[in-house]
């Protein structure tokens, strides 16, 4: 399984997932088709799937030119079929997809949209985690609530370990920053921070990034952690409260 990120748009990320063994091609939220077609063009690949996270423009642009001209299949939330163009399949929360030879399970995140899914190779271990989980970061609440948003995250937390992670974005710099503001003495993340400025120097993506590496650096997976309450003088606090201030410190950064 060949996993290629494909820079879109300003700072999207679509992902073209090539399975050679059983011939399977897929691209993970198209923002725009013609990145897309060049590369499989170039690759001499056709398209079998369009995965999408959730509904954003940023993530489904693509889909109707890419639908038509390799009449590929479009597969997302089932609560979102209305606002997902061209959607041929859909998939429930804790369903079980089969990409090629691999098995997917659909993980229903809700926060950043109601309908944002994440998509994990089971066998790989790899999830596709859209503008819900970024590497240092997570996405704005749009349409769920900070209770719902803090669920999906824990469910992400709960994937195994050496997970990797492709998020929709590449934020991981300015997510840095803001981490290091308010978790200025954590080992782990200064020392993510520098591999992060050495790639970002050369122009390369920062994903993935492993959940390993986001559960000890990544600030809003820490809301649950003694030492970050304490920080934030929110010793005591609930889980989700403190997640609120996080979220909210960073909107206004
Ligand atoms: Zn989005």
């Amino acid at each position: 399984m060949q996993i290629t990120p494909i820079p879109c748009l300003s700072d999207n990320y679509a992902y073209i997932i090539n399975d050679k063994d059983s011939k399977t091609v897929g691209v993970i939220d198209p923002s725009e088709a013609p990145p897309i077609i060049s590369f499989l063009n170039k690759k001499n690949l056709k398209l079998n799937y369009i995965l999408n996270t959730h509904h954003h423009f940023d993530h489904i642009g693509g889909n109707n030119e890419l639908k038509k001209l390799y009449d590929a299949k479009v597969v997302g939330f089932v609560g979102d079929k209305h606002r997902i163009p061209g959607i041929d399949i859909t998939l429930k929360d804790n369903e079980n997809w089969t990409f090629g030879n691999s098995s997917v399970k659909i993980l229903h995140i809700p926060g950043h949209t109601l309908g944002h899914i994440c998509f994990f190779f089971e066998q790989e271990k790899i999830a596709f985690t859209g503008d819900t989980l970024f590497s240092l970061g997570c996405g704005k609440i749009f349409e769920g609530d900070h209770k719902q948003m803090l669920t999906s995250l824990n469910k992400i937390k709960n994937l195994p370990k050496n997970t990797k992670i492709y998020c929709g974005h590449e934020y991981t710099y300015k997510n840095a920053e803001f981490c290091i503001k308010h978790d200025s003495d954590n080992i782990n993340l200064k020392k993510k921070f520098d591999v992060i400025k050495k790639l970002r120097s050369q122009n390369l993506p920062t994903i993935p990034t492993s959940l390993e590496d986001e559960l000890k650096s990544n600030i809003f997976l820490r809301c649950d952690q003694n030492d970050l309450k304490i920080k934030l003088n929110m010793k005591n606090h609930e889980d989700y409260k403190v997640f609120k201030k996080v979220r909210d410190l960073k909107d206004c950064f």
